[in-house]
């Protein structure tokens, strides 16, 4: 083999284009064999192992994983001998790399982990092709674990996925997972045994008649000593020393430590190197290498910097008197503790005490619903912010590592009486809320000792309450990667006991005092912060206690809302009927018109399946009878309802005369004055100065959403200028209707909220399944000219001009709020960017007594948008906090295939800071779909890399409408990946795709941080 040989992204399905490198199973420079795994993909469908054909070294240049990579191009190389990287890969061709289904080929997870710890043989396999089920690695720090229960019995059948035993690492107990089907079999350990990571527990066999049914064999107990460790436990080898491992000098002589393998090394730093020496040395103090700086050359962790770190606790250690008596082991998690204290050893610290009056915060908290745990550990993020130097941390050797999120851990008792530390995360930029909503489940999992490492790992700061205690005061010991530690001790005569200890070589005495002075004002007067809480409706003697302007689904929501909680409150609308534009102008008119053309539409699918009922013909009289009674009564129903509310509705045009008054015009005229007002005008559409679209707007050869209405019979030819949702909707049910349809479009691409690649997909599906339906993106509509029936529209991209000829235009250029009949200025409302009125997430204006919601505000234009910030506002003026979460928000656009979204894309997860990793799955692969022969589209799920929390989920396929509601709610509660993966979806149905997508993306993230580990 000359020429080295391509690994490429193998085609795995006919619908797959692209894979995501997952992992890498070899490492450049490594010998492979014909059959080997080099690494795991993940298609559109399923993770897949990829194979190579025949043997060499491997070599880069690698692909990146999590990058991904079209069909047939290379991930990686093999060559005649070991040379890490071929120098111009892109000379060289050869076959695709072969992969085998995962589900056939993938080892249980456990087995994996052990990259830096050998696996030795607890017992033989019991038959060929036997399967490992290995102490997994589940924690940086762990190196054995206690198995505490089988979950799965000799002789069970096992599924990909089932938890088959839970084992106590040095934090938790946690759940092993196997990563392929079969048949639980012997030699299996017993309940209690003390297994080293990588040790076989018990072993998976394929067929029922193989497995072996052996007596639990006990490898060393919990409680047996590590003096019978040895049992069935061959010696583990240290990690051999690299052939380019770094010349080192240590400062000392590095202290010996046994190399007979009875020393297991301390795992691998994360983001650092370590010689093995360091890790055996580490391990044999039990120390993380994790932070610690390296003193070699480019930093690598050397002995040295062991022995540094640890110099003061060896002491310690060295000095402890022996104590008479037949002691017990330490469990995994006091082991911990004892290790991490003794470490602590080497910190200077020095304490700081104060009395702080917990009443007001403790009123707060109640108001806010939270507890006040919660409630403290926001007042202790604020005065982080203000005194940072607190949540900074001393790393070795003479550095101090600032500027971290606000990660605070608070001691809580296990259900067993242990001590846990969960961390809750980033707490500078959640609200009251959202923190309790984190606070409640992890509380529950520590409770049960049930934490995994992302819940408890790298606080920056910790919070010790012994007050419920009764405890009158305390300081507590500051644990190693933290400078300091809060101690809250019971309420006396003189207020609540807090005391501070910290690491003096961090913070100085007077950043302690200072952080302190600032925590005891920030708990004293909890509304400096919290904003104040109570009703915002002011008292005085007005006609009514809140005024509602508009009553579209912004105005009707949040004064139903209100009227609900007994306040006196006012409608006025300038319609005879309540629902604004989306009933009367948009959302119900529109979908009505969808629902007719998706009946002749659909009609092309009956075909297919045998079915035959002729040409559909239109009965646009019948149509619009049909939509005009639907709209008719639905504002007849809403009009009883609101009144039957008691709510006061008025119809009128609204303009302040004050900031407590306007005028109303119209039928129900009057002066009116009010506590509070609520502006929900909404936005009309926005025509731009095109020369010649104000005539044509006025001879009527021109429509806008506000009035396409009116039509006495569907256009044959169609121009749209807009190719946003209203645009596209529109300009598909003309199609459908029977139109030939165009629509130009001055932006690269359609419906411009639209994630990118549903955008391009939607424009290939319109494409093929609107066959007159043209879509121009990237042009300028120079000037409309001719009159209805004969209209002229010239457009074009620079100097190029092209001519549309149609009988009617419609201008959907979006919608703009127009406030020039509010005479805003009288009230002192201020505007934001495009003549929007300007308002916080709780929909308050620049005057506090006048909040702005839905369309007037700008933002998301939609329906439920609106009514949501409707109810957000009621909730604020009734004293209640509530904001809108733009980034929760959803959406969807009524084309066929349909697009929906709700949260975000990964590119704006990324843009917010975000570090999120997304999944797909094409509908060409889903059973319903075909069935349905509504194939064309595909769905992506975006979710946090570490903490599994879906942020966003986008479709293009039909059914979106429906299918969006389930991804509402994951998104809405922050559901996990997890909680997706093992909810129970109905069969067949297409909302089982979102338990796969939530499957393959765990699976995903599992493998390649074990790849990157
Ligand atoms: C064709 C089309 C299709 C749409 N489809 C959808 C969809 O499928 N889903 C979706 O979520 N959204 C859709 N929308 C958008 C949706 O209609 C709006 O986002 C929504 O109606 C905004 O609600 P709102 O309460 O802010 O304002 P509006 O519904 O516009 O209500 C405002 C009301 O205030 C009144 N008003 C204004 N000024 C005054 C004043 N000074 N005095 C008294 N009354 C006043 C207006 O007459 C109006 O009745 C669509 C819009 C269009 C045009």
């Amino acid at each position: 083999m000359a020429e080295p040989y391509v690994i490429k992204m193998p085609q795995l399905s006919d619908t797959m284009t692209e894979g995501v490198l997952v992992s890498w199973e070899k490492q450049p420079g490594d010998r492979v064999e014909r059959g080997d795994v080099v690494a795991t993909i993940e298609t559109d469908k399923a993770i897949m192992d990829v194979e190579v054909f025949r043997s060499g070294f491997l070599a880069g240049p690698l692909a990146a994983v999590d990058s991904v990579v079209p069909v047939g191009e290379a991930i990686g190389y093999l060559t005649d001998t070991p040379q890490g990287s071929v120098d111009s890969p892109g000379m060289v061709t050869a076959d695709s790399a072969k992969s085998t289904d995962s589900r056939a080929r993938a080892a249980v997870e456990a087995e994996a982990e052990s990259a830096s710890v050998p696996a030795p043989a607890a017992s033989a396999a019991p038959a060929e092709n036997a399967y490992p089920i290995k102490m997994p690695q589940l924690s940086d720090t762990m190196t054995e674990g206690v198995l505490v229960s089988w979950e799965k019995q000799l002789g069970d059948r096992v599924e990909r996925g089932d938890i088959v035993a839970t084992v106590e690492t040095d934090k938790a107990i946690m759940d092993v997972e196997v990563f392929r089907s079969g048949f639980l079999s012997g030699p299996m350990l017993s309940v209690d045994s003390v297994v080293p990571v990588g040790e076989a527990m018990a072993w998976l066999v394929d067929s029922a008649d193989k497995v072996q049914r052996e007596a639990k064999r006990a490898l060393a107990s919990a409680t047996g000593g590590a003096a019978n460790r040895s049992v069935g436990t061959p010696a583990p080898t240290p990690a051999p020393t690299p052939a380019t491992a770094p010349v080192v000098t240590p400062a000392e002589p590095a202290p010996a430590v046994p190399s007979d393998g009875s020393i297991r090394p301390a795992p691998r730093p994360r983001g650092a190197k370590a010689t093995p020496y360091a890790r055996l040395l580490a391990g044999s103090r039990g120390l993380s290498l994790d932070g610690l700086r390296g003193s070699g050359p480019d930093g690598v962790i050397v002995a040295a910097d062991v022995s540094a770190q640890t110099a003061a606790a060896s002491n310690v250690a060295a000095a402890a008197v022996a104590v008479p008596g037949d002691g017990r082991p330490m469990t995994a998690i006091e082991k911990s503790i004892s290790q991490a204290m003794t470490a602590s050893l080497t910190i200077p610290v020095f304490h700081v005490t104060m009395h702080i009056r917990p009443e007001a915060l403790q009123r707060a908290a109640k108001a806010e619903g939270v507890s006040f745990t919660v409630a403290l550990a926001k007042a202790v993020s604020e005065a982080l912010l203000r005194q940072p130097r607190i949540n900074a941390a001393y790393q070795h050797p003479d550095r101090i590592v600032e500027g971290r999120p606000h990660d605070i851990g608070i001691a809580a008792t296990t259900e067993d009486g242990s001590l846990v530390v969960p961390v809750l995360r980033d707490l500078a930029n959640k609200d009251l809320k959202t923190l309790q909503e984190e606070w409640t489940p992890l509380l529950e999992r520590a409770r049960k000792r049930r934490l995994s490492p992302a819940d408890y790992q790298h606080p920056t700061f910790t919070i010790s309450n012994m007050g419920m205690y009764g405890v009158s005061q305390f300081d507590a010991i500051v644990t190693p990667g933290t400078a300091a530690i809060l101690a809250v001790a019971a309420t006396g005569p003189d207020g609540m006991p807090v005391t501070i200890s910290a690491d003096h070589r961090v913070v100085n005495g007077a950043d302690a005092a200072a952080f302190l002075k600032d925590l005891k004002a920030l708990v004293e007067a909890p509304q400096s912060w919290l904003g104040a809480s109570g009703p915002a409706i002011p008292e005085g003697n007005y006609d009514v206690q809140v005024l509602v302007i508009g009553a579209g689904p912004g105005g009707e929501d949040c004064a139903r809302e209100l009227a609900e909680n007994g306040i006196r409150v006012a409608m006025v609308n300038h319609a005879p009927l309540p629902g604004g534009e989306c009933l009367w102008r948009g959302c119900i008119p529109s979908k009505a018109w969808r629902a007719a053309a998706d009946r002749i539409r659909d009609r092309v699918h009956d075909a297919a399946m045998g079915i035959q009922l002729g040409e559909p013909h239109l009965d646009w009289q019948q149509l619009e009878q049909h939509r005009r009674s639907i709209v008719q009564t639905r504002g007849e129903m809403a009009l009883k309802t609101d009144q039957g509310m008691k709510i006061q509705v008025l119809e009128g045009h609204a303009r302040f005369t004050g900031p407590h008054s306007v005028d109303i015009e119209g039928r129900d005229a009057r002066t009116l004055t009010f506590a509070a007002c609520v502006i929900a005008a909404g936005a009309p559409a926005f025509v731009p100065p095109i020369p010649g679209a104000k005539e044509a707007l006025a001879a009527g050869a021109a429509v806008t959403s506000d009035t396409v209405w009116d039509l006495t019979a569907p256009p044959k030819r169609l121009c749209i200028i807009g190719a946003g949702a209203i645009g596209m909707e529109m300009a598909q049910m003309f199609h459908d209707f029977g139109a030939e349809v165009t629509v130009l479009e001055a932006l690269p691409r359609p419906v411009a909220e639209m994630e990118a690649e549903l955008a391009e997909q939607l424009m290939r599906a319109l494409a093929k399944n609107s066959p007159r339906l043209q879509v121009f993106t990237d042009v300028q509509v120079k000037d409309i000219s001719g009159e209805a029936g004969n209209l002229q529209i010239r457009y074009g991209k620079g100097q190029e001009t092209q001519v549309v000829a149609a009988d009617l235009l419609l201008i959907a250029t979006g919608k703009r709020p127009d406030t020039s009949g509010l005479a805003l200025e009288r009230a002192g409302v201020r505007l934001g960017e495009r003549g929007a009125i300007a308002v916080d997430t709780r929909g308050q204006t620049s005057v506090p007594h006048i909040y702005a919601v839905g369309d007037v505000v700008g933002g998301y234009m939609l329906a439920h948008t609106a009514a949501q910030q409707g109810r957000v506002a009621a909730a604020n003026l009734l004293g209640h906090r509530a904001t809108y979460e733009a980034r929760k928000d959803c959406g969807v656009t009524f084309t066929r295939p349909q697009v929906a979204f709700v949260g975000l894309t990964t590119e704006q997860a990324k843009a917010a800071g975000l570090d999120v990793v997304e999944v797909k799955v094409p509908m060409s692969i889903d059973a319903k779909a075909m069935m349905t022969g509504e194939t064309d589209g595909l769905i992506k799920m975006v979710a946090e890399r570490q903490s599994h929390r879906i942020v966003g989920v986008h479709f293009l396929t039909d059914h979106a409408d429906t299918l969006v509601g389930e991804a509402v709610m994951m998104v809405s509660a922050e559901l996990t990946l997890e909680q997706v993966a093992t909810a129970i979806h109905p069969h067949p149905t297409q909302t089982e795709l979102f338990g796969e997508m939530a499957r393959r993306l765990l699976s995903r993230l599992r493998r390649s941080a074990r790849a990157k580990a």
